[in-house]
Formats: C-alpha cells, structure tokens, sequence
C-alpha cells in the first residue's frame, strides 16, 4: 500500500493553513455569539451590507460593535421595512414610527418614507396664495374623477388647521423656500433660493426679528362633492400658517379658492357649482364666512326665493351664487355640552340648567346602566373633543323628558318642564344626524323645530340661554341645510 508522505514544506502549509481556519471559526464564533446576546440595532441592514460590500468577518464584526455602539446605522432599507414602516405610521402615527425606528428593529423613519406615501406632487403654498396653484391642485385631484351618471352635483369647500412639524424645507421643483408663514410675503421679496445665501439670511434675520414665522401649522382647505361615489374631501390649498393673519385675508384667501373652482376646467365646470363653505369654530375664518357668505340677500327673480318666501325668519342673505356658510355639526355638540357643563349653564325659562342640576336629575334615570361611565366623569369631561361623551349627554338630557314627575312638587315641575324644553331642543338637533331611516322631509322638519326652540330661547333670555356666537353658527347649520339639499 503506497503511503503518502508529506515533505516538510508542506507540512508548514498545511499547519499554518490550520491555524488561519481556526482563527477564522474563532471570529465566526465570536460573531454570532456577540449578535445572538446583543440587540443589534438594524442587524438585518448590516448583513445585507455584508454580503454587499465584501466584508470580512472581522469588519463585519467591527461595524456591529459600531452600531450597538449608536455609531454606525446601516440605512440600506429592503422594500419590505418601507412598507412596514409606512403601515405603522398610518396605524400608530409618528411616534409608534419614531420608536420603531430607535428600537432595535430600526424601520425607516418618517422622512424616509415621505417618498413613498405621497400619492401626488401637490402645490404648497409659498407667500401668497395664488389661483394657479390652486388651480394646479384641482386638476391634480380631479380630472380623472368621473362625475357619473348623475353629472353636476354641490360642491362643499372646508377649511381647517392640521399640525405641522414647523421646519423650513426646499422645494425642488421650484427652487423655493417652504414653511413660511403667510407674514412672510410683506418682507421678503423672493422665496426664490438663488445661487448665494441673501434670500435664506433675509429669512432668518425675519425670523430671529419675529416679523415672519415657521409656520407651525398648515391651513388646508378642500373640497368634497355631494355625490354618491369619489366624495372623500381632496385637499387643494396647503398654508403654513402663524395663525396670526386677519381675517380680511382669510377672506380673499377664501374668494381665491371659490374663483379657482369656478374657471377650473376640472372643477365647477366638470362637477358642479361651489354651494357651501365649512369651518370650525376658527373666529377669523368665521369673520370672513360672514363677509363672502351673507352680503346679498334673495331676490325675488332668484330662483331659491320661491321656495325659502315663505320660511318667515330665515335669513336670505348669501354670498356669490348663493353660496351658504357652514360649521360642523360635531363641534357644535361639543360646544354645547361645554356649555351644559360648566357652571353658568343654559338659562331656560328661568331655571339654570347646569352641571349641578343634570347631576341631580340624571340619579332619577332608572334603566341606565352607568357601570362604565359615571354621572361625575360624564359632566367632568378630561377631552372636551370627545364626540360620542356629548352626543350620550345630549340623548340623556332627551330621555330625561320620561320622568314620572306626578309625585314632585310645583318647584321641581318647573325645573322639569324646562329640561324637557331643552330635551325637545337636542332631540330636534341630534336625530337627522343619527338616524338614517328619517327621510329629508323629516331631517328638514326636525332642523326647523330646533331652530325654532333655539330662537325662542335666545330672544327670550339672550346670552344667558347661550352666547351670539353659538346661537349664530347653529342657525347657520340649520339654514346651510335647507340650502344645500335644494340646490
Ligand atoms: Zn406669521
């Protein structure tokens, strides 16, 4: 049998190679021991760039000490963790975002998936607003909408402040400084960035000055079609906002808007003609509905004139093309169970009905169950916006109507017959909203019967029943509602 017999040469090699094998198993050992008892932040990114770049194991090593160490993160993010990462921003916002991405599992942050949940290249506004930006943005968000069978429909605009990061950014597209303040317009000349610094020194100087803000918010205004398909609001106006302007602008800011729609080709043209404004509680904005909504009252050659004649008390006047104001139902409930709740109270027919009293009589409620709520937590709101709270408060109040009160004496017959005025008034106020089976005959009788109620109460004891401001936006509501389903 023929043996094989090593020279001492190669014997060397073959030792020396052993050695090299075992000192690379070392490392390997090492490795996976240090990556399966430390949290390594990114470790998929990290192997991945691995196998990209070529690295040893001993460097691979080296960057995952790096990274445990906060001084490496890899961000070559597989499509995978984007999706991921946009999915958790739209289930748990933000922050469930921020801490993914400072947790070990290091999902992309919010600024890079930016990218990817836009679904359209709108306009932000820089300085003045401008109809062609506008105009840009209703046929971004329109064009490919199909009016459908049913062709032109009323077009409601809504206006409204969101959040925002309140941070300076380039906008590419147009070379311009983004996230101004409307202020912003009255010192700078351009937004135009240019090839030196002038213009970004000119806004920070402003800005240190406080003659212009970042804005801290973005005033959005949109526009929804009352239409059975595709009516989601879209969003064609984007201000970054100081909420510090006046309201003379909020009202040519608001012509602007109702102008674009009018000329757009894409816009009254295709859907149909702008019939209601919408806000919130915003006062400036609510100075300005009152100058672009109620400056003509009905004529007699208008064709709503023949059918509102005869609603003695309704206020005919509108804005251009009949335009209504409107102020979201919600946060009217709100704002009167605000009112209910707070000391002052409602005053109806001389007695106050306040927190105070609700306590005492809604004890006398049989058949409610308050288990998970109590009297005390439900006229002692932490959140003020909670809708559904005031929408149960309003239907109490209603119920409380049910009372046997045969037993009671005049003085507390009074009280009562007072709530069940009110009980009258939010049953009237509340029951189009919720009940789908009402039909529009019925919706439109019961808005009557509380505008009715509200301005028998107001006349009767001013601002003690609620305040001007209150009694005007819920009458607003109510005529908006007799306006829109005619137009
Ligand atoms: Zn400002």
């Amino acid at each position: 049998m023929h043996q094989y017999t090593l020279t001492p040469c190669q014997k060397k090699n073959h030792w020396t190679s052993l050695k090299a094998a075992r000192r690379r198993l070392e490392e390997h050992q090492c490795l996976l021991q240090f990556i399966s008892v430390n949290e390594v932040p990114g470790l998929y990114q990290l192997l991945s760039n691995t196998a990209k770049e070529g690295w040893g194991v001993e460097k691979t090593d080296d960057m995952a000490h790096l990274a445990l160490d906060g001084k490496y993160h890899a961000r070559n993010y597989p499509l995978f963790h984007k999706e991921l990462a946009v999915l958790m921003y739209e289930l748990g916002g933000g922050t469930a975002l921020h801490a993914l991405n400072k947790s070990p599992f290091m999902l992309p942050s919010h600024h890079t998936i930016a990218e990817m949940r836009r679904q359209q290249n709108l306009r932000v506004t820089v300085g003045d607003v401008k109809i062609s930006d506008i105009m840009e943005n209703i046929e971004i968000l329109f064009h490919d909408v199909d009016p459908g069978e049913q062709g032109c429909v009323g077009i409601t605009l809504s206006q409204d402040e969101i959040a925002a990061e309140g941070r300076l950014c380039y906008l590419e597209d147009t070379n311009e400084i983004g996230g101004l303040c409307e202020h912003a317009t009255a010192h700078l000349k351009t937004f135009k960035m240019g090839t030196n610094l002038t213009v970004i020194e000119a806004a920070v100087k402003y800005i240190r000055e406080g003659k212009i803000h970042v804005g801290k918010e973005f005033s959005v205004a949109a526009f929804s079609r009352h239409a059975p398909t595709d009516y989601g609001a879209k969003p064609v106006l984007m201000l970054p906002t100081c909420k510090k302007s006046s309201w003379q602008s909020s009202a040519q800011n608001l012509q602007k808007l109702a102008w674009a729609w009018r000329i757009s080709p894409f816009g009254e043209a295709k859907h149909g003609p702008l019939d209601t404004i919408a806000s919130d509680r915003d006062p400036t904005r609510k100075a300005a509905l009152y100058l672009v909504c109620m400056h003509r009252s009905l004529g007699v050659n208008d064709p709503l004139y023949k059918f509102l004649m005869n609603l003695p008390g309704l206020n005919l006047f509108t804005g251009n093309d009949f335009v209504t104001m409107d102020f979201d139902y919600k946060h009217l409930f709100k704002r009167l169970c605000t009112l209910l709740c707070s000391k002052m109270g409602m005053l109806v027919n001389g007695v106050i009905i306040n927190k105070t009293l609700l306590a005492q009589w809604l004890e006398k409620l049989s058949g409610h169950d308050w288990s998970d709520e109590s009297i005390h937590v439900l006229l002692n709101p932490k959140d003020h916006q909670d809708v559904p709270r005031a929408v149960k408060l309003l239907f109490l109040i209603v119920n409380l109507r049910q009372l046997d009160v045969s037993e009671l004496d005049p003085s507390k017959r009074h009280t009562h017959h007072a709530i069940c005025l009110l009980g009258d008034m939010f049953d009237a106020l509340v029951e189009p909203f919720i009940n789908p089976t009402l039909s529009l005959s019925e919706q439109m009788m019961s808005l009557i019967t509380f505008a009715h109620i509200v301005c028998a109460m107001f006349v009767k004891h001013d601002g003690a029943f609620m305040s001007n401001q209150l009694y005007g936006d819920r009458q607003c509501m109510v005529k908006n509602e007799l306006h829109a389903p005619s137009s």
